[in-house]
């Protein structure tokens, strides 16, 4: 309702980010990740903007986020629950059409239990376990599977036979990877010689995409580069070398903001904040911002990180609290109350990137995004 802070997803970004994705895919579907709130970006204004510029097709982790998709549009797209369902939301799933992972034997049988009682098909795809050792079919499991599945065609429509990579954004996985690649390949054999139709074969998330495009094959789960990020910077590297590219195609789609909330003066030799972790070495201004850890911001940006004030950069001085944090104007002329703030995103010509954001503080892009909390407004901008 009256928001400390305020997130902004760019349109013209994530068109930016989709064009480029398109032009890897080649005819390629294009199954859209937007998992963890859309990897913070708000998984309502994400997928309205996303299907306004064509897409049609989301992948999501659980039943739960599924049913949140669900809920913000009215034209409903296809999706595809990736990972966990759980009995209730397997029922939800079956009535409306929403797609499936079948992991293991437990979870056909439910599924096909469902189905049976709902008398309605239920459209699945079926997870193999290439090496990642998380979940999916052994190679080992999959004939009992695959038996089963024929038994119940009349209950059962396979849209998909897919795997994940285990760390395909390093080349230093290379090893593992390829041999992942190798076991999908024979169970996609298996799936084959049993006369078992499958609509798409699906391996390549943004890493694979750009690292082994030999997996993409008729469709592709693509996650973080569509809100502008590379998986991480050797996957960037390997591009921009391979091709000679020295623009970074993708563009940061969420912007993050805040605004002064009081402006106060320190003699030198006084404490900022709690504790005695910041001392001002002469006479400081500090400006006081709404925003602290409550609201995503990390702890570990303490006496460290830096936000945006009148285009330039203000360190934060002192620790970040629970829900505002203090940073340096001194140098700064002209500050005011309510001056917009950037705690991510630019202003004039200066940046905080999430990438530099976490790097300060040690966290993954994935982490950072989808940390901050569902509670702060997203608004769509051109
Ligand atoms: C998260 C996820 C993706 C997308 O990964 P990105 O690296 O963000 O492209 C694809 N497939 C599965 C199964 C996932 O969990």
């Amino acid at each position: 309702m009256f928001p400390p802070s305020t997130i902004a997803i760019s349109r013209s970004a994530f068109a930016a980010n989709l064009a480029f994705i398109r032009s890897q895919l080649g005819g390629a579907r294009l199954c859209s990740v937007v998992k963890g709130n859309a990897y913070g970006h708000g998984v309502k204004p994400f997928v309205r903007m996303a299907m306004d510029a064509g897409v049609d097709y989301f992948g999501v982790y659980s039943a739960d986020e599924a049913y949140k998709l669900m809920k913000a549009v009215d034209d409903k797209p296809d999706v595809f629950i990736m990972g966990m369902v759980e009995d209730e939301g397997l029922e939800w799933a079956v009535e409306h059409g929403v797609e499936c992972c079948i992991h293991d034997q437990a979870r056909l049988e439910a599924t096909l239990g469902i189905a049976e009682r709902l008398k309605k098909k239920v459209l699945v795809h079926i997870e193999v376990e290439t090496g990642m050792h998380r979940s999916g079919f052994r190679l080992d499991q999959l004939p009992k599977a695959i038996a089963r599945l024929q038994q119940a065609s009349d209950l059962v429509e396979i849209i998909g036979l897919f795997t994940h990579f285990a760390g395909a954004e390093s080349h230093a996985n290379d090893g593992r990877v390829v041999d992942q690649m190798m076991h999908f390949e024979l169970a996609r054999n298996l799936m084959a010689h049993a006369g078992m139709e499958v609509r798409y074969a699906h391996q390549a998330c943004s890493a694979g995409v750009m690292n082994y495009p030999r997996t993409i094959g008729d469709m592709a789960r693509v996650g973080i580069m569509q809100y502008g990020f590379w998986s991480n910077t050797e996957t960037w590297y390997r591009f921009s070398a391979k091709l000679g590219v020295h623009d970074d195609p993708l563009r940061r789609v969420i912007s993050w903001s805040s605004r002064v909330m009081a402006l106060t003066d320190v003699h030198a030799g006084g404490f900022i904040g709690y504790g005695s972790s910041c001392e001002a070495q002469g006479d400081m201004r500090i400006a006081v911002v709404p925003v602290g850890y409550a609201h995503g911001f990390d702890r570990g940006l303490s006496n460290f990180g830096r936000v945006l004030i009148r285009g330039q950069q203000a360190r934060i001085t002192g620790i970040v609290n629970m829900n505002a944090m203090c940073v340096d104007v001194t140098g700064i002329p002209g500050v005011q109350r309510g001056d917009p703030v950037v705690l991510i995103g630019a202003q004039d010509d200066q940046r905080i990137t999430v990438s530099s954001f976490s790097e300060m503080s040690e966290q993954l892009n994935y982490e950072m995004l989808t940390r901050l909390p569902a509670s702060i407004p997203r608004n769509i901008i051109d």
